[in-house]
């Protein structure tokens, strides 16, 4: 008799729309049939709950998580350089890391999300924190052209970047990154050899690009280029760069992206509250770019929900272009899963045979989602996170009936407070 790692039973699995039990092997989805009958090492019963792929949150900085709800009502710029930046002059340690990054993955795991793209300092210790818990992570130390505590010229950023990049070794399930912060701080110079590194290690590029008009002005201004095309003319781009927020990008310039297979992570929630804008996402997929979703760091979202993230991008879009189907719920459902996982080479998000098993089990027995008819458009439109109960990434099961097995919830909670009074009484 076939015998599997773990076993799921009597789910609603919702891409198919019938009822199966789930067989999972050596991390990967092996067999989806009704009723199996089989050995298994674990057991779900899951009898009424709703299978889907688990989501890639594919934009953040998950140690501003200590941050969250500092700098509420104020525009990108004014956000960095009065609130965040002067915190992070004071703050920004490995212990700072540490408890961010537990609290955010905490929160990740929580709310369904098995990949993140993290862009930050120290993320050797977020590393630690993501492969202790189970959960996927693109991890890339941050690089500046100017001075702040990590370092101090674009030579020391680099050289961390690749110092972390080289030392991240014997993981399982994070991989480093290179993250040039933006090419509004980051010189041209600085950009081509964050390139040439990402090249010499095989490695991905993650950048924000085109986020506010204010950027869009001053690249242009700076290089008589608009950020996109400022980017292919320091041949940055490639089907291996993501590409966060592209809010403001001219048809010529959807053209080059959709040409090079460049990455778009979609920020909506981030984008509303800092004011930045709303991102044209139905034409770029009507013109064939590869978009995913992402929520930005908690300071300016102010949560890493991704459930409530793929609703927002869903309705957002209806409302921006009069057209109800501008974004339907299962092309959102694809964005924050599927499309995440693969911007990174991951054959996950899902739930298909010879797929990554990462899912999620979604419990619809609440008010806000009977009567039940059409399982994945009234997940993105009607449920809440907190209705997830089970999660479960490359076969391991990180939460079960809203235990999170793989960290210690309560010590978590209480060090975020302790931040939270100590970063509190230096703002007053
Ligand atoms: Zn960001």
């Amino acid at each position: 008799m076939e015998a599997f790692d773990l076993l799921i039973k009597g789910v609603l699995v919702a891409e198919r729309g019938v009822k199966a039990d789930i067989g999972i092997k050596e991390g990967k989805i092996s067999k989806i049939e009704p009723d199996i009958e089989a050995e298994a090492k674990y057991t779900i019963r899951a009898e009424g709950r709703i299978a889907l792929p688990s989501f890639a949150n594919m934009h953040t900085h998950v140690p501003m998580s200590l941050l969250r709800g500092l700098g509420a009502d104020l525009p990108l710029m004014d956000w960095l350089q009065k609130v965040i930046w002067p915190l992070e002059g004071e703050f920004v340690s490995p212990e700072f890391v540490k408890a961010g990054a537990e609290l955010g993955i905490l929160e990740m795991i929580r709310s369904g999300t098995t990949l993140f793209m993290d862009m930050y300092f120290f993320e050797e210790v977020v590393g630690e924190v993501a492969e202790s818990a189970g959960i996927r992570a693109g991890l890339g130390f941050g690089i500046l052209d100017f001075p702040t505590k990590v370092a101090k010229t674009p030579e020391e950023y680099l050289r961390k970047a690749r110092d972390f990049a080289k030392g991240l070794k014997g993981h399982d399930l994070v991989f480093p990154v290179i993250c040039p912060h933006a090419p509004y701080t980051c010189s041209p110079d600085t950009l081509r050899r964050a390139k040439e590194l990402a090249e010499e290690l095989g490695l991905y590029l993650h950048i924000h690009v085109a986020e506010t008009k204010g950027e869009v002005e001053r690249i242009k201004k700076e290089f008589g280029k608009t950020p996109v095309s400022h980017l292919e003319s320091v041949s940055f781009l490639s089907e291996k760069v993501l590409c966060a927020h592209m809010v403001y990008l001219t048809e010529e310039e959807v053209e080059i992206v959709r040409e090079r297979g460049v990455k778009v992570a979609h920020c909506p929630e981030s984008n509303l509250k800092l004011a930045s804008g709303i991102a044209p996402i139905p034409e770029y997929v009507r013109k064939g770019v590869h978009v995913c979703l992402g929520t930005d760091g908690s300071a300016s979202n102010d949560n890493l929900d991704m459930l409530e993230e793929t609703s927002t991008m869903a309705k957002l879009h209806k409302g921006a272009t009069l057209d109800a189907k501008a974004i339907d719920a299962r092309t959102a459902l694809k964005i924050a899963t599927e499309n995440g996982f693969s911007a990174v080479g991951i054959k996950a998000g899902k739930v298909e045979e010879g797929y990554e098993a990462d899912l999620i089990l979604i419990n619809p027995d609440s008010p806000h989602l009977q009567p039940l008819y059409d399982p994945i458009a009234q997940v993105v439109y009607s449920a809440k996170s907190s209705d997830i109960e089970t999660v479960i990434c490359k076969g391991r099961v990180l939460m079960e009936k809203r235990e999170v097995k793989t960290m210690d919830e309560e010590r978590i909670l209480y060090e975020a407070k302790r931040w939270g009074e100590r970063i509190g009484s230096f703002l007053k």
